[in-house]
């Protein structure tokens, strides 16, 4: 057999992207919506995809679904880019944006698909990184734009894995500062109650990406949508793939988005379990756990592989980020029901206090 030649030379040494799924009772791992779509709505998406022609081509821009969105955000059809989940946007974003000879800022920690997409389009990857405590290094951010030679930036709010958002004061002086294009990852605002939305009026250069895989409960079905104004929108569609999200998909975003309101309640108790965990968690000898306005919390300690590992064995899978560069000792726990989240609170408990017992036969 004839060997094939090498791929492009970015590829070399990256290793594909790996959610790290594995068995478990409680998945604390993907930041998904633990509660999944009602009977009701599944009813309706069941009744609503049962008239999609599946013999034809879906509407390239999913144009139902987008007049839902601008509606509800008090813009017009123009404003909005619908995409195959977040993910696809992300690319789309850094085709459009980056490329050879071009430059991204990236404030690490953070979602790593960024950096990965920057190399994959042979984008330089600039790095301002967080403070220790995982702030953004606001003084440091504008002065590197400032030198004029960034061409994208990604400021996720809140920050996935480490939890906080931007501050809006801040990303106002970030779009006053540069002409870049200053993309907005509210992937998780929902759980912020926070957006940078209104900054759309005064901003061209702003983009702002949501998604419906978390608040939604739809990650398994891959829909996410950039808000910005429309010669940014009209960029991102030059780079697009026009099918990429297929008409089920489209059937499915249109009934949840007009039953939006029936997923407050869970967003609800995702925030109020959010803070009976942080305030468990806080009880914790030996844990640092860092504060968070989204679905999970990251959370720091010795040991943190052995733990990973311990929590595995009892059913409860949380991240991994104990050896990811700026994450040393890190484990993040997305906020799952009042179950999962008992039984991942009990779990890390009963490890501290077996090793603490191992710790004291040791010395005696
Ligand atoms: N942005 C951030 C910060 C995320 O964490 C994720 C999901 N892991 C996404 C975007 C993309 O989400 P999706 O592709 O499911 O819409």
């Amino acid at each position: 057999m004839n060997k094939v030649r090498a791929s492009a030379p970015q590829l070399e040494g990256l290793v594909p992207y790996d959610p790290k799924y594995l068995p478990a009772e409680a998945y604390l791992s993907a930041n998904e919506n633990p509660r999944d779509v009602d009977a009701e709505v599944r009813a309706a998406i069941a009744r609503r995809i049962a008239q999609v022609p599946l013999n034809r081509y879906p509407d390239p821009l999913a144009n139902r679904l987008r007049d839902l969105i601008a509606e509800a955000n008090g813009l017009d059809r123009a404003n909005v880019l619908l995409g195959n989940g977040g993910d696809e946007l992300l690319f789309d974003v850094a085709l459009a944006w980056g490329g050879p000879g071009r430059s991204f800022l990236n404030l690490p920690p953070t979602f790593s698909v960024y950096a990965a997409n920057a190399r994959l389009t042979n984008t330089r990857c600039v790095d301002v990184p967080r403070r220790a405590d995982f702030s953004i290094d606001e003084a440091a951010v504008l002065e590197r734009v400032g030198k004029g030679d960034i061409d994208f930036v990604i400021v996720t709010s809140p920050n996935n894995p480490t939890g906080q958002r931007a501050s809006t004061a801040f990303i106002e002086e970030l779009l006053d500062a540069t002409d870049a294009l200053v993309l907005v990852d509210e992937a998780y605002f929902e759980f912020s109650c926070a957006t940078v939305r209104p900054l759309l009026a005064t901003h061209e250069n702003l983009a702002i990406l949501r998604t419906f895989s978390k608040a939604f409960s739809l990650a398994g079905v891959r829909l996410g949508y950039v808000l910005a104004n429309a010669p940014v929108i009209e960029e991102l569609c030059k780079v697009r793939q026009p099918y990429s999200v297929d008409a089920v998909s489209q059937a499915i975003g249109e009934v949840v988005f007009e039953n939006r309101a029936r997923f407050e309640p869970g967003i609800r108790e995702i925030i109020e379990e959010r803070g009976r965990v942080m305030a468990a968690l806080r009880t914790l000898p030996g844990v640092t756990a860092y504060p968070s306005d989204s679905n999970w919390i990251l959370f720091s300690m010795e040991d943190a592989g052995a733990a990973w590992q311990y929590l595995y064995d009892r059913g409860v899978l949380v991240r991994d980020f104990s050896s990811a560069p700026m994450l040393e000792g890190c484990l993040r726990a997305t906020i799952g029901t009042p179950e999962q989240n008992d039984a991942f609170i009990r779990g890390l408990r009963d490890f501290l206090s077996e090793s603490r017992e191992r710790r004291a036969r040791a010395m005696q």
